[in-house]
Formats: structure tokens, sequence, C-alpha cells
């Protein structure tokens, strides 16, 4: 009997080594000055946009101001779709799906690469306002995954709309601006805190806690109602009143929003990181949204890019990716074309579609090797991460791309000089997660999850390689640009 052959010998192709680590090296002075401007732009869109609603507004914008134009007013003029065209449409001004119109017609599918703009948060509940303890508070329910104890004895920006019943809307942002005040959750002094300190992490704050200190000074007597006892919150009752013109029950028709005051900044003293609030996942929607801006020329397929809401919370509802939006949007533009068929047309477009699934994956973190499975994660400023499943236990909840689709994205990738590297969400069995990948993949289209790997995700000051969220970019500007073989 002969050894098997495990293909070692004999072989013509001398064995390659695939490097995967730290990759500031491996690209040119002019690309490292390529994502230094980049980082700058992002960070000035993280910076501004600290909401779902506030980056779809900002999306627009920037959108019209590159030709995009909306898609609806273009079915109430009855005009058609050429390729090379730009077009946008929203959903309740959270959710924006935003394309360039390629050569090839719908029926041959999109190139979609789809992200998320949602980002865990303190909501304010409908009855927030109460007095305690000679204090003003504002009662919140938070939102997504968040780790409690992270969001107390911190300063805290309040943003959100109140909709007043007869429609009318308050835009609300304070704390963000130098001059605004700020708010914070108090958390206990060490010195009582012995009983705190015993209790698991995930006890020692709760939800319920989670209370923002909103003012302490009564009403002055002017404004005294001596009909209401708490006089501190009648206070802030009358300051919103004369600043926003709006009143307590207003509440019960408002988004607001707690989260982190402040800027994005540089991070580390090589400036090589970002510290920011909702890099998760705004690093990739950027980018995404990016990269169909940049796009050069026509593309052969369209070119498709989501920005959707609620996948912190599954993706549910209107606004989230488990909806019909995708499927309205592209109905609505097969229905500018000549084709006659609009419901098999959409069916056979959805199912030739690509996606990429522009969503953060996590870092190889140094300080907590015992969750790592260190070969197979991604590692900080080693490229744009490409995931081939996620899910939990036994890839529970995954959409798993194919090996096929696998191999178009590395060639794709490898030509276009994108630096990337595979990843995988942690050890088997610690844990897990999933992305809006599932959803787009019941269609029949190829999905992989492909972005930005941070380290302390979901907290409120997540971190992201520079470089990483370049790559990112270019990543998704080749994917959108490739012509199909
Ligand atoms: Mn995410
Ligand atoms: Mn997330």
């Amino acid at each position: 009997m002969t050894p098997p052959n495990n293909g070692a010998a004999g072989t013509a192709a001398p064995a390659r080594v695939w490097k995967r680590d730290n990759a500031w090296s491996a690209i040119s002075p002019a690309e490292r000055e390529a994502v230094a401007a980049y980082a700058r732009d992002y960070m000035a869109f993280l910076s501004a946009a600290k909401t779902e609603r506030e980056a779809f507004t900002l999306a627009v914008s920037q959108a019209q101001a590159r030709g995009f134009v909306d898609l609806d007013s273009l079915r109430d003029g009855a005009q058609r779709l050429e390729p090379g065209m730009k077009v946008y449409r929203g959903c309740r001004g959270k959710t924006l799906l935003a394309a360039v119109i390629g050569k090839r017609g719908f029926e041959h599918g999109l190139h979609l690469v789809g992200g998320h703009t949602d980002a865990p948060r303190l909501d304010a509940k409908p009855v927030p306002l109460y007095q305690d303890g000679g204090v003003a508070l504002l009662d919140t329910h938070y939102y997504g995954g968040i780790k409690k104890y992270q969001w107390v004895a911190m300063p805290l920006a309040l943003h959100g709309v109140v909709v007043r019943q007869d429609g009318t809307a308050v835009q609300v942002c304070i704390g963000e601006d130098p001059a605004d005040p700020v708010f914070t959750i108090t958390d206990l002094l060490p010195h009582l805190g012995k009983d705190q300190a015993a209790k698991p992490m995930s006890e020692g704050i709760n939800g319920e806690g989670l209370n923002v200190l909103l003012g302490s000074l009564p009403a002055e007597p002017a404004d005294d109602d001596p009909e209401v006892k708490d006089k501190v919150k009648l206070g802030i009752l009358r300051w919103l009143e004369k600043r926003y013109g709006i009143e307590e029950q207003d509440f019960a028709s408002a988004e607001l929003e707690v989260v982190p005051a402040g800027a994005a900044r540089d991070l580390g003293l090589d400036r090589s990181m970002i510290l920011g609030y909702a890099h998760d996942d705004r690093v990739c929607a950027y980018a995404a949204l990016r990269a169909l801006f940049d796009l050069e020329g026509t593309p052969e397929h369209t070119a498709v890019v989501l920005l959707c809401d609620k996948e912190e919370i599954g993706s549910v509802g209107a606004t989230g990716m488990d909806s019909v939006f995708l499927e309205n949007s592209v109905t609505e533009m097969i229905a500018l074309t000549d084709v006659k068929d609009g419901n098999l047309a959409l069916r056979r477009c959805l199912e030739r579609s690509r996606m990429l699934s522009a969503d953060v994956n996590a870092l190889h973190d140094p300080n907590y090797p015992e969750v790592s499975s260190p070969n197979n994660m991604a590692q900080i400023n080693a490229g744009v991460v490409v995931a081939k499943y996620t899910g939990s236990r036994g890839k529970s909840g995954s959409s798993d791309a194919s090996a096929e689709f696998m191999a178009e994205i590395r060639q794709v990738f490898n030509a276009a000089g994108v630096v990337w590297q595979s990843g995988e969400l942690g050890k088997v069995d610690v844990g897990g997660g999933g992305t809006i990948a599932l959803f787009l993949a019941r269609y029949g289209m190829d999905v992989v999850d492909c972005g930005v790997g941070l380290f302390s995700m979901h907290a409120p000051w997540e971190v992201a390689g520079k470089l990483d969220a370049y790559m990112a970019y270019k990543g998704y500007r080749a994917f959108l640009a490739h012509a199909r073989r």
C-alpha cells in the first residue's frame, strides 16, 4: 500500500502562505494618503449622524448633491429609467435605497451592498419625565444589545423628533455643540458599592436603572402651578414649552434617543484608528454610500445600496430588512422600464442578484484571548473582513455563503487590490450573532457578510481601524462595479 497522496509532493506551484496581518506596510504612500482622507470624511459623517433619521437625512442630501433623484418623483412624471441614471427611495425617513442604473436589464440581477444605520442606544419612554430625590429624570428603554454598565457616568446627548398631534415635528439635538449642556446617568460611589460590585456585571446596572439626569432647578415662582408638587419636573416642562413649544403628552408621539455626547476622534498616538459612537454599522453604511457615489461610469449591473433600520432588534418592522421595502422599490424601478410582467421580472431580478451584507465583525482582542479563535478572527487594520457565515452554536441563524460566491468575491477583491481577510465571530460555542444577510438570501441571491472589524462592539465608544474602513469602501466599490463572468 502506498501512503495517501496529500498533494504536497510533485505539485508544480510552490505552496503559498496567506498573509493576514497588519497591512499598513503593504499599501503605497499614495494609498495611505487616501486612507487618511477617507477617514476624515467618514468621521465627519459619523459625528453628524448619530441616529438612523440623521443618517438618512445626511445620506439623502449627499445623494441629491450628486444628482440622485427621488424614484417616486420619476414615477409621477412617467419618466423611463435609463442606464447611468441615479435614483433613491426612502422609507419613513429612516431606511434608504440608492441606485445607479446599470447597462444590463433588471432581469440580470442587481449588485447590492446593504448596511444598517440604527445603533444601540437608550430611547425615551412614552411617559419619560419624572421627579425623584429633588431632581428631574428621563426614563428610558434601551434599544439593541447593550452592556448597561457602560452607559453610566459619561456625557450623553439627546437626539430625535417630537411630533405634535397636529403633525408638526420638532427636531431635537442637545449635547453636541460645545456650548450645549449634556446629560448623564449616575453611578454608585465605590464607598457604597460593595454589594453592587459583588453582582454579576449583567446585574450591576439594570435596565430600569438607566434614568437620565435632566435637571435640578425648581420652576420659577412666576411659572408655578400650585396643583403640581414636583417643581423641578415642572421647571423642565416649562423649559421644553418655551424652547420647543411641546407639552408632556407630546412625548407619547416622539422618538428621542439618548446617545454618547461628542464627536468621533482619532485614536492612538499614530492616529491609525477611530473612536466613535455607532461604527456598527455606519462604518459600513457610509462606505457603501461612498462606493456608490464614487462609481466611475455606468456599471454593468444596477448598483444598489441599502441603508436600513432596526437591524439591532432583529430587522423587524416597516423600516427593517425583514419587510417588503426592497421588493416594492425594485418593482417600482422595473415599472419604469419596458418590461411587461413586473412580478416575474422582480423574482428573476432578486434571484440573480449578488449582495455584500455590509456589517461589522469582531476583531481578535488581545485583552480577551479566551473567546478568540486567533487564526480565524480578523485583526485590526489587516483589511475588510469577509465572513462566510455568522450565527451561533452550529451556525444557527447564518445564511452561509456558497464556496462559489466566496471565490467570486476573492477574485473581485484581489483583482482590485482590496486588502481583505476572513473573519469568524469568536470561538465556536462562545456566542455569535447575525446580520441582515439571511433576509436577502431567501430570494435565492448570493449574499456574504463583508464589513469592518471592531473592538468594543456595541459599547458607547467603539474602535475601528482606518485602513479597514477604507478597504470596506474600496471593496464595495469594486463589487458594485464588477462585470460578472
Ligand atoms: Mn451591525
Ligand atoms: Mn450590532
